[in-house]
């Protein structure tokens, strides 16, 4: 059974870059629901291995790759935003940056015109691609299309519009230019020197 995070801040915390209704209704409802929904995709594939009736395969299959990746995305997202206190990339992820994107200026650039350019509901995601030992970023649509295998998300911007909309309205960019103020970077610092130690 999966089981929610809890927020590492409280609801107000990201204000004024996100507000506390936004994240109160994105945590406690959505989120919640992709969690929720995740547990009982996971029931209904151990009743059809009970009952051996897999007549509704196909769908539950797609479910458990929706719902858990929602619920996965979600919890990095919540985990890599933080209150509005400046971090930077240390400096094993600042030297892979600048190999890969050649400047951290380049990358940023890089990240917020994929984000901006989501088609309609999905993410914008910074990955680690073990096979390839580089960083890529992604765009994901819905929360579960458009990956590489293997890759380990380490920075994850929702682009659902359930995420900004309520704030910012039709505003993508203004709501892209908001979240470097709260991206917590020492929590993506330390996924990524996680994932170097596991190697
Ligand atoms: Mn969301």
């Amino acid at each position: 059974m999966l089981k929610m995070i809890d927020l590492p801040y409280p609801l107000d915390a990201l204000e004024p870059y996100y507000s506390r209704r936004t994240l109160d209704l994105h945590y406690n409802v959505l989120y919640k629901g992709y969690v929720e929904n995740t547990n009982q995709t996971e029931e209904k594939l151990k009743k059809a291995r009970e009952e051996n009736n897999f007549s509704n395969i196909k769908c539950l299959e797609k479910n458990l790759s929706f719902f858990g990746s929602g619920a996965i995305l979600h919890e990095l997202f919540f985990q890599n935003l933080g209150p509005a206190i400046p971090t930077e990339p240390d400096i094993r992820l600042m030297e892979q940056i600048i190999k890969d994107f050649s400047s951290f200026d380049k990358f940023k650039m890089q990240f917020i015109e994929a984000a901006k350019a989501v088609e309609a509901s999905g993410w914008c995601i910074l990955v680690w691609v073990p096979k390839w030992e580089s960083l890529k970023i992604l765009q994901c649509e819905k929360h579960q299309n458009l990956t590489l295998w293997g890759c380990k998300p380490i920075l994850v911007l929702d682009m659902w519009e359930h995420s900004y909309y309520l704030q910012y309205e039709t505003k993508r960019p203004e709501y892209i230019n908001a979240f470097w103020n709260i991206l917590n970077w020492n929590e993506v610092n330390k996924r990524f020197s996680n994932i170097l130690l596991k190697k």
